[in-house]
């Protein structure tokens, strides 16, 4: 498969499925791929297939490589909608984490106050509290839950950690308060010769009790993009992904469907 691995701290703008025009960054190694999740549907590719021999950048080079394309970009006239944090793997991994979204709220108020800070992250790091106080911090913090069932969480994250557990994280995502957007991966086909399928009535059902648990800002719901790591995998139908987004409108919750 060709995986997708960005080669700088500082990528794009891109125009993103979800967000807009967005200006990446990637907190992690530029030659590989560094994750607490090995989702079989990871656009980066299997963590044993993404060794990494560099490096994650430091603080110091990130907020002068941001300051140095917002700069660039000031100059081209374009505006940022959102600064997002994603990359080649978890950002909320890097040990300076906190400190570099201070730096990045510091350089957005002054270069280019209008646009959001986005994180998406697979919701692994939220019990260290550096890591629970940035995302608190940020207007967009897009949570990974792609299903209450652990052994559904097993065969499409695969978490490093075998103490991860929906019971675990639903209480960590409680503690926002409702500050938070939650993010799910929908998906069908089969991996290692078992169905996978987190569209079923059980499946959704537990999803929209959750839902109503954690009371998100936002719902993004989105299916597969490109060619995954593990054959046999297959997008959702739009038809489908708006039937599951209606029921959680139902609820009142605001649902954005990629395709
Ligand atoms: S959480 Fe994201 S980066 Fe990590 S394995 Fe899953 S899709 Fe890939």
């Amino acid at each position: 498969m060709a995986t997708i691995l960005f080669d700088q701290i500082i990528f794009g703008p891109i125009h993103s499925r979800r967000l807009g025009v967005s200006l990446g960054v990637n907190l992690l190694p530029t030659d590989g791929k560094i994750c607490s999740f090995d989702c079989i549907y990871c656009e980066c590719g299997l963590n044993k297939d993404g060794r990494t021999r560099s490096r994650m950048p430091r603080r110091e080079e990130v907020k002068e490589a941001l300051e140095t394309k917002l700069l660039a970009m000031y100059e081209e006239g374009v505006k940022p909608d959102v600064i997002t944090f994603a990359g080649n793997g978890e950002p909320t991994m890097h040990p300076d984490f906190g400190a570099i979204i201070d730096d990045t709220i510091e350089v957005r108020n002054r270069l280019c106050p209008e646009a959001k800070i986005a994180v998406l992250s697979n919701s692994t790091m939220l019990y260290k509290p550096a890591v629970f106080d940035a995302l608190n911090k940020i207007e967009d913090n897009i949570l990974k839950l792609d299903s209450v069932l652990d052994r559904r969480i097993q065969q499409l994250n695969a978490p490093n950690s075998p103490s991860f557990t929906f019971g675990q994280l639903l209480e960590q995502l409680l503690l926002f308060e409702g500050n938070l957007i939650i993010q799910t991966m929908f998906l069908r086909g089969e991996c290692n010769g078992e169905s996978v399928d987190n569209t079923t009535e059980e499946e959704i059902n537990g999803w929209l009790q959750a839902l109503q648990k954690i009371k998100p800002k936002k719902v993004m719901i989105y299916t597969i993009d490109r060619e995954t790591p593990v054959s046999g995998l297959r997008k959702v139908g739009k038809e489908d992904l708006e039937a599951i987004a209606d029921r959680a409108r139902e609820l009142g919750f605001e649902v954005s469907v990629s395709i």
